[in-house]
């Protein structure tokens, strides 16, 4: 028997813990623990326990499909790339969008990057950053000139007051919430704000549910009453920060009196004052947010407040503060970073950018140029696209996502994706997206590749090959390279390594330029902006100064806005959706995992006990939701844990999808869907 150990990243959430591959007569059989990472010592979640599950699942994808008469046939890989390569040459630049994704490494969002803009010349290309955090990028790039997580996981444990809105932090980062127990225990203070008595609630020293979408006014009236007692870091915001009266005029008006903010979000105003005053005298306030505070139309707005109070306290380039944004899976960071957003190249540089655009024409040596200097689609405006204006967008290429589950108004994303002439979905499994394609091309998982991954604290770390891929399945930057030499491009795609492409990928982007193999291959890793090889990385962002070309932080005044939809009498109550600590996104892998599919094998809606009363609905009962966009039947689950007018889904389940009643309006900037707020109602499936 051959058995052996290889050390990897996690291939789930952002928190980006490590631990051993057991392989056994060259598969993958389970994981051990690995103690040297600094990020989780040993310990991982179930996800992670359970990681290696899916990887020999037999519903894993072998052999390219080639759609015909409505039917997938199996195909051979030349087949497959000609067909890829005949229609992709027949459409315009214009015509053509790409998704990246999340769940491959950096290296393979790189090359998707180059095959779009360079050999694609499209300037659509984009990722599901958009669905999570591309408020975050925008949001804290505005405020502080670069748009990341500003502390480490590690530096959270020294808080002295943890402050966690939007986050539920211990089932969708439980090695981060981890860190939180770390500070409490340290003799930290722990504020937890949200509409559902969640796991990280319960580990609360003061805990106030609200109803979602009132994060601004709630902020707002932390910020007032911290200046009207004067609790504000004076000399940081002297100093460091512009816009403080305007942000003071605002925060100062009644309406974010807390008693006013009381009847908007219905937190007690004795908490809002509680929650102030903490933040406030802490030595150290740490912000932690996720999806509740990004996932809405004002979700710029909202990543936008929680800048203004940390820096109004002083807590922006400090150990134990900062605004710490939990990006959701495990390369979203890299995925952005990669470039694989409409309006940037690696590292933030701007698309319209003459220079830069030059920059890497030259660097990448298309003889005909690549994409023009202009800023593409979001992700949310090709569907849109798609729909209202039928025939702009012809092709796609769809990288390792399924927006036709984790899309709002899923009935809207398929009416999108059928608009489409021709699509290819290159995948490890046949997803609910992968079914709409015309070819479908079998790729790797993180057990069969080398690559890197960066974590939501901007730590870049390794993958490392366990197995092999299973039957004629490649390695992704693999089929990217031999799609891009299908095209006639196979010059500009040369690589023979993941590490021929990451150092490529050091030299065209500065925050990566002191990176290589070597230096990522030790536990720790490095984290970005690390830009020379004798740079240590940077863990903790904007000490001394922000990285705005003056130097100094951005407060915004900011007035609430409520959601784009709010409950009437019609649909008279607020969902919000989320995930649980079993359950990974659209389910793709989680599902096809034996020990967490038996955990929770299908979806829910939570109903508060009084609103579940009313309804006359009974626990586990199957009821029908239903929102302006489409109906779902699930079971409900009552409970106190929710706030009464308020309702809770899991998005992972295709049989009773979340995404079918959620709302597709958008952030203005961000162009990030209200995921956090629809209106809806719910009533009991009675017999026909
Ligand atoms: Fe993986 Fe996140 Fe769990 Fe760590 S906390 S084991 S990265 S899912």
């Amino acid at each position: 028997m051959d058995l052996k150990y290889v050390q990897t990243t996690c291939p789930y959430c952002g928190t980006g813990c490590s631990f051993n591959l057991v392989v056994k007569d060259g598969k993958v059989v389970g994981t051990q623990p690995y103690k040297r990472s600094p990020v989780n010592e040993g310990k991982v979640c179930p996800k992670g326990t359970y990681a290696h599950e899916f990887v020999n699942s037999p519903d894993r994808l072998t052999k390219p499909l080639i759609k015909k008469d409505g039917k997938f046939v199996e195909a051979t890989w030349d087949e497959a790339y000609d067909l890829i390569a005949q229609k992709f040459k027949s459409y315009k630049p214009d015509e053509i969008a790409c998704l990246s994704s999340a769940r491959v490494s950096n290296e393979e969002n790189y090359l998707l990057m180059k095959l779009a803009r360079g050999v694609f010349k499209t300037r659509h290309v984009d990722h599901c950053a958009r669905l999570c955090h591309a408020s975050t990028v925008a949001g804290l790039a505005a405020s502080f000139g670069s748009g990341a997580m500003t502390n480490s996981i590690l530096d959270i444990a020294e808080s002295k007051c943890v402050f966690v809105i939007g986050s539920n932090t211990f089932e969708q980062h439980p090695l981060i919430g981890r860190k939180i127990v770390q500070a409490k225990l340290n003799g930290a203070k722990v504020i937890v704000f949200d509409p559902r008595y969640t796991p990280t609630a319960k580990q609360a020293d003061l805990y106030a549910s609200f109803y979602s979408g009132t994060d601004v006014a709630i902020l707002n009236c932390l910020m007032g009453e911290i200046i009207r007692n004067g609790w504000e870091d004076k000399e940081w915001v002297s100093k460091r920060a512009k816009g403080y009266e305007e942000l003071k005029a605002t925060v100062l008006k009644d309406d974010y009196l807390p008693e006013n903010v009381e009847k908007i979000s219905g937190i007690p105003a004795a908490d809002l004052k509680t929650a102030a005053e903490w933040i406030g005298n802490a030595e150290s306030t740490a912000l932690l947010y996720s999806m509740g505070i990004t996932q809405h139309t004002v979700g710029v707005d909202n990543v936008k407040s929680t800048a203004n109070l940390q820096m109004l306290t002083g807590n922006i380039g400090k150990r134990g503060g900062g605004v710490n944004a939990l990006r959701g899976q495990n390369n979203v960071q890299g995925a952005c970073d990669m470039g694989c957003l409409p309006v940037v190249f690696t590292g933030y540089q701007k698309v319209i950018d003459e220079a830069v655009h030059k920059k890497f024409a030259d660097a990448w040596g298309f003889p005909d140029g690549i994409c023009e200097p202009k800023n593409g689609y979001e992700v949310t405006v090709m569907f849109n696209v798609l729909t209202d204006n039928p025939g702009e967008l012809k092709a796609m290429y769809i990288m390792g996502e399924n927006p036709m589950l984790s899309d709002p108004d899923l009935t809207h994303a398929e009416h999108a994706l059928e608009q489409l002439e021709f699509l290819v979905v290159q995948d490890i499994f046949l997803t609910e997206t992968a079914q709409h394609a015309d070819v479908v091309l079998p790729a790797s998982c993180y057990a069969e590749k080398e690559g890197t991954q960066t974590s939501t604290e901007r730590r870049v770390q390794m993958w490392r090959t366990a197995q092999d891929p299973p039957g004629e399945a490649k390695v992704d930057w693999q089929i990217l390279c031999e799609v891009a030499a299908a095209m006639g491009y196979a010059a500009q795609f040369p690589y023979q390594s993941a590490e021929e492409i990451f150092n490529e990928i050091a030299k065209v982007t500065p925050s990566y330029a002191g990176m290589n193999y070597e230096r990522l291959n030790r536990p720790e890793a490095l984290h970005w902006p690390c830009p020379s090889v004798d740079h240590p990385g940077t863990p903790i962002l904007h000490i001394g100064k922000c990285s705005h070309p003056d130097g100094m932080g951005v407060m915004h005044p900011i007035e609430w806005k409520p959601p784009a939809e709010v409950p009437d009498a019609e649909y008279p109550y607020i969902l919000t959706t989320g995930r649980c600590i079993w359950h990974w996104h659209t389910g793709s892998m989680t599902r096809r995992s034996e020990t967490l599919d038996n955990e929770v094998p299908t979806g829910w809606i939570e109903i508060n006990t009084e609103d579940a009363k009313e309804l006359g609905i009974a626990n586990k009962e199957m009821v029908r939701a239903s929102s302006r966009r489409g109906s779902v039947e699930v079971e409900a689950k009552v409970t106190d844990e929710i706030k009464k007018g308020v309702m809770f889904m899991p998005f992972h389940f295709a049989e009773c999808a979340a995404n079918v009643l959620t709302n597709n309006a958008l952030d203005p900037i961000a162009k990030i869907p209200e995921f956090k707020a629809c209106a809806v109602k719910v009533e009991k499936i009675t017999e026909a």
